[in-house]
């Protein structure tokens, strides 16, 4: 599908330092020193790179550890409890809510099954953004019924990978190749949820496991001259109890949210996000135009900036 109207962004107003009533007399301002290591800012930002960690409790990252992505916390900002799916906290429909900025009324994935006759992820989604930009897309998912979040002719690259081995072996060609926009998805803590339990050590290891591979990604976006232009999201579709994530809890539909990244301060957010925030942050991270219809918002708070629009409630119908 082709981009359609577009919103405008926020501009940074400049505002002039000279006074208007300045007389040739006037002893002139000393300049200030040139600044020798420039803050990097989101103007930076060359490409993104979306993880989804399928089922992980925000909770649990400390708990797993997982030392890779607490780095990325600390240098990031990140939402350690204010961050939530869709009222639908399956894998499929929240999904699509992350990478097409939509509610599941509006994208169409209904259904936590890819069913052929019920068609791609519907309006206009950040790999669609993405592909008309002409960047790279990338696509690794370790479910394949992931298929159906993005049309293949916006996904240059869609690989299943199942197990982590798995996605760091396809994950990192794709680092050496360069890319403008990557999704990931590790289903490792899902599966290892509806077998043994979210918050098990089952669950904790695979998350351990995901967690090293994330440490490899950030090591090959530092060995390719990557990491200091990349802009890097890491989030889940949902969070579980016991041994399901059906809606009972509110574990089920709090979800991580961290960004990191140039222009990205070092913040803990506290503001609602919702999961199709995901796409629309990702899309003003890499400047490409925001979607009218969308009903995610940017985390402009994550690059420091006001947060001119915010949720008041809950923006889906379902
Ligand atoms: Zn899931």
């Amino acid at each position: 599908m082709q981009a359609a109207a577009t919103q405008t962004l926020p501009e940074t107003i400049s505002t002039s330092t000279a006074s208007p009533t300045a007389t040739a007399t006037r002893t002139p301002t000393p300049k200030p020193a040139p600044t020798l290591t420039p803050t990097p800012s989101k103007a930076s930002i060359e490409r993104a790179l979306i993880i989804s960690f399928d089922g992980l409790r925000p909770d649990a990252i400390e708990q797993a550890p997982m030392p890779n992505l607490m780095e990325l916390m600390k240098g990031g900002a990140y939402a350690p409890t204010s961050a939530r799916t869709i009222d639908y906290p399956a894998t499929s429909p929240s999904h699509a809510s992350m990478l097409s900025g939509l509610c599941m009324e509006d994208h169409g994935v209904i259904y936590n099954k890819f069913y052929m006759y019920m068609g791609y992820s519907k309006g206009v989604d950040v790999f669609d953004l993405a592909a008309e930009a002409g960047l790279r897309t990338v696509m690794i998912v370790s479910k394949d019924k992931l298929r159906q979040l993005a049309e293949p002719e916006t996904t240059q690259v869609f690989e299943v990978a199942y197990g982590e081995p798995a996605i760091e072996r396809a994950v990192l060609p794709q680092i050496e190749a360069d890319f403008g926009l990557m999704f990931v998805h590790f289903a490792g803590g899902d599966n290892r949820g509806h077998k043994y339990g979210w918050m098990s050590g089952e669950y904790m290891k695979v998350l351990r496991q995901g967690d090293e591979v994330l440490g490899k990604i950030i090591q090959a976006l530092k060995d390719n001259g990557l990491f200091e232009t990349t802009f890097i999201m890491v989030t889940a579709d949902h969070g579980g109890h016991d041994t399901n994530h059906i809606g009972t809890l509110i574990e089920d539909f709090r979800i991580p949210w961290i960004a990191y990244g140039p222009g990205v301060v070092q913040k803990e957010l506290t503001l609602p996000i919702y999961t199709m925030d995901t796409a629309a942050t990702v899309a003003y991270a890499l400047g490409l135009p925001l979607q009218e219809d969308w009903d995610g918002i940017p985390v402009y708070e994550a690059f420091g900036e006001p947060q001119v629009e915010t949720h008041e409630s809950y923006p889906c119908k379902q």
